[in-house]
């Protein structure tokens, strides 16, 4: 299976005809979609002018959404570096944190998904590098109460408690799936319109 850069290399190739350098792109987002395959391709063909189904699109706006990914990629997997060196050296140290920012973190190793979007209609209008790197600020950050990536306050709950544990708060104004890590119990809470009682006296 083809990696990410070479699917790249091949994008960029003057020498390729243009659906296979628009079918390598596509590919790319088997590897890393930053709001999943179908948003990501969605936002893509927003922002460089090509229809999801041109098979004749300009190469160059094909090269400069992938310019857009790639450099996405580059802000997420210097993160990750950092976060597996951090938890390495905790590790060492015999600190162990709760599971939840682990499993997330092995769920979306490589990047795929880190703001997943349910609606691929739905997403951030920015560049993919400014959204992605929100939430690395954010994951630096620890919990806080809005948005991670558009700082809206309209959080609210997708899916049953059940299934996907990591992913469950929701952005109501960018879209955005929102990590747990990134949430205070409150705002956790908030979502699924219930305050516990040890927090109510605080709200
Ligand atoms: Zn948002």
């Amino acid at each position: 299976m083809a990696g990410f850069r070479s699917l790249a290399r091949q994008v960029r190739d003057p020498g390729c005809d243009t659906a296979l350098r628009r079918y390598s792109l596509r590919k790319c987002l088997e590897r890393f979609a930053p709001y999943g395959h179908r948003a990501t391709w969605d936002h893509l063909c927003r922002r460089h002018g090509f229809g999801p189904e041109d098979r004749e699109a300009d190469p160059s706006r094909l090269v400069a959404a992938l310019d857009e990914l790639e450099a996405a990629r580059t802000v997420w997997l210097a993160y990750e570096e950092e976060f597996a060196e951090r938890r390495r050296r905790e590790k060492h140290g015999g600190l162990r944190r709760p599971g939840g920012l682990d499993e997330w973190h092995r769920r979306i190793w490589g990047g795929n998904g880190v703001a997943r979007c349910d609606d691929p209609a739905h997403h951030p209008a920015e560049p993919l590098p400014e959204v992605v790197g929100r939430l690395v600020a954010a994951l630096r950050r620890g919990p806080g109460e809005l948005c991670p990536v558009c700082a809206g306050p309209h959080i609210e709950w997708r899916g049953g408690p059940a299934d996907e544990p990591w992913f469950g708060p929701a952005c109501g104004d960018c879209g955005v799936l929102i990590p747990r890590a990134v949430l205070t119990p409150r705002a956790l809470a908030r979502t699924r319109g219930v305050v516990p009682a040890r927090l109510a006296s605080v709200a």
